[in-house]
């Protein structure tokens, strides 16, 4: 790992504030004293995970994961440590003195940078007064320079080698650079050439806004390829994400809906238009990963695909996994021959808002479809689709809604809603309910966590509470251990707090189990400094743990004193007592 001073890691953990950072990535709505949204490191339909202000940390009561602000970029953006303490110390603006050893940075974070690089040299490219074929295309399309910088289009040149020795001067190595998507080794075996020439660039980021891959337009007159993609690679995975989301999830967040579509320019133009909450799923059929992602953010979704075969079919396909995560789905019907980008650009903006808004059902969509390439009139085909539909109105969860749909499918394919309805009751007894997510039991009673919580929001306690704890009255080894640590932490730097304390334990498990005892808790979120009353609590909670311990010992005792009174043996009596004495003055207190 780099060498980073810890004063630093720690400054630049003070100065970013864990809700604004996660909020970068999730939608965070407050309850209450924290905030919560949609776990996205496991499959959920109610909220569990948890971003709490006050301690600074992010936690999942669903999946057990948590942590601080580091925690979470390295779980959410997979990078390592270092990268992460970067990432922050940018936004933060504080300066990290650079050593030799941030070179030994994982690989994650070098692809980022190889993205980066390729962004920036892309963008340079399109800005080059030689390269005017490109400025044109976008143009004639009526891309806006504003447009253009904020989703950062760019222009890789027609040559084979331009971004090879572009990156030559990065220090980025060959093979790194390969597997970054960004250059291919040609098949003798004999060097690299660039991936993408002549082409219009569009970057993918990530949610946080980090370039991961990119889409290249041709601009060859009739080219191999229209579109080409990055390879999938470490950080760019295809159908995990959509095209154009980082710059618009907080317009689908703030609108609860999302015009979903295919290609690149039919985000941009209609984006450019003033339809901000809009997405893409630019290359791939929609997945059920988009589709999770999508619903953390909207209830809604209005598909609107071209209008083509191709276009219909997948928005067809792509209905199922809509539903299942929870969307209410639309579809936007197109006229012939023309996307969503063609449609804005000879219509207008007003006519595309009236498309929208005009969007069918699916079951409507559905049932035109089939009517289209089905004969309806034969009862089997019907039965069939009647089945079908039946199975997609099950995995919607608003109770009114599907009724609704149940009418309107009796409606329209011309039989009863008694009909309708039964299928539906026999599809719902064949899917079972989805398990939920198993939650971490914890082997430890939780006023031993209260104790443990209650020390880090007062430390000064600890030189009075932890010799106590030390003689064997806490159940969990581990926490004895933490609190043990604490204990030096507190006479080392005479401060402890939470977000920062994660970072003494590498170790994620025992990082997530830390943070899963923090988030739990309600000690230390009042306002009132009531120091007196945590003291009494502590005493309270430590005389429970002693009466934990010592209570089936004592209860022994009294049997085995009982015994040896009837054998007469005042010896092993009078023994016996002594160790009764004991421990009673040991419970009340009166003995550490
Ligand atoms: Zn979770």
């Amino acid at each position: 790992m780099a060498q980073i001073p810890e004063h630093i890691i720690d400054e630049i953990r003070q100065a970013s504030d864990v809700v604004d950072i996660v909020g970068q990535y999730l939608p965070l709505k407050k309850m209450g004293n924290t905030y919560k949204t949609l776990c996205p490191f496991h499959q959920e339909k109610t909220p569990s995970f948890n971003v709490n202000p006050q301690k600074q940390i992010w936690h999942c009561f669903g999946c057990g994961k948590g942590g601080n602000v580091y925690t979470f970029l390295m779980e959410y953006d997979k990078v390592s440590f270092v990268e992460a303490v970067r990432t922050l110390a940018q936004k933060a603006g504080i300066k990290i003195p650079e050593t030799r050893a941030d070179f030994k940075d994982g690989q994650h974070d070098l692809l980022y940078q190889a993205n980066e690089l390729a962004a920036r040299f892309f963008s340079d490219n399109l800005a080059d007064p030689k390269n005017t074929s490109a400025r044109e295309y976008l143009e004639k399309r009526g891309i806006t320079k504003e447009t253009q910088e904020l989703f950062r289009l760019g222009y890789a040149p027609n040559e084979w080698d331009g971004f090879i020795k572009y990156a030559g001067r990065s220090g980025l190595s060959l093979p790194l650079l390969q597997e970054s998507g960004l250059i291919v080794a040609r098949e003798t075996g004999n060097g690299f050439y660039d991936r993408f020439r002549h082409r219009i660039i569009f970057p993918f980021f990530s949610l946080g806004g980090r370039v991961i891959g990119f889409g290249g337009r041709s601009l060859e007159q009739s080219p191999q390829a229209k579109y080409l993609n990055s390879p999938e690679t470490p950080i760019y995975h295809k159908g995990r994400g959509f095209y154009g989301f980082s710059q618009t999830k907080s317009a689908v967040g703030d609108a609860g809906y999302a015009i979903l579509v295919e290609g690149n320019f039919d985000l941009i133009v209609p984006f450019q238009a003033g339809f901000k909450h809009i997405l893409a799923t630019a290359g791939t059929a929609l997945t059920p990963d988009q589709a999770r992602l999508l619903s953390r953010y909207a209830r809604r979704v209005v598909v609107c695909y071209d209008p083509d075969n191709a276009g219909q079919s997948a928005t067809e396909r792509a209905i199922e996994p809509l539903l299942e995560a929870g969307l209410d789905v639309k579809a936007a019907l197109l006229p012939p021959n023309m996307d969503p980008d063609a449609f804005i650009r000879e219509r207008g903006a007003e006519e595309f808002g009236a498309l929208i808004k005009n969007a069918i059902t699916f079951v409507e969509f559905l049932v035109m479809r089939a009517s289209l390439h089905k004969d309806l009139s034969q009862i089997s085909e019907k039965s069939r689709l009647v089945n079908d539909l039946a199975g997609l109105m099950v995995k919607v969860e608003d109770t009114v809604s599907r009724s609704q749909y149940a009418r309107e499918t009796a409606d329209l394919c011309g039989v009863d809603e008694s009909l309708v309805l039964d299928l539906m009751r026999k599809k719902q007894g064949l899917s079972p309910k989805q398990a939920a997510a198993p939650g971490k039991e914890l082997p430890q009673t939780d006023w031993e966590h209260e104790i443990f919580v209650l020390l880090v929001k007062r430390p000064q306690f600890l030189e009075q509470f932890w010799p106590q704890l030390k003689e064997g009255n806490l159940a969990s080894d581990w926490l004895g251990t933490i609190l043990q640590k604490m204990d030096l932490i507190y006479r080392e730097r005479g401060t402890i707090d939470p977000s920062g304390l994660l970072e003494q334990f590498k170790d994620p498990e025992q990082q997530q189990r830390l943070t899963m005892i923090l988030a739990r808790s309600r000690q230390g979120e009042d306002t009132m400094d009531d120091a007196d009353k945590d003291r009494t609590v502590l005493r309270d909670y430590l005389k429970k743990l002693k009466e934990l311990k010592l209570k089936p010992r004592m209860k022994e005792l009294q049997e085995q004193i009982k015994v040896s009174e009837k054998a007469g043996d005042q010896q092993q009596v009078s023994q016996l007592l002594a160790q009764y004495q004991e421990l009673r003055q040991i419970y009340a207190g009166k003995k550490p």
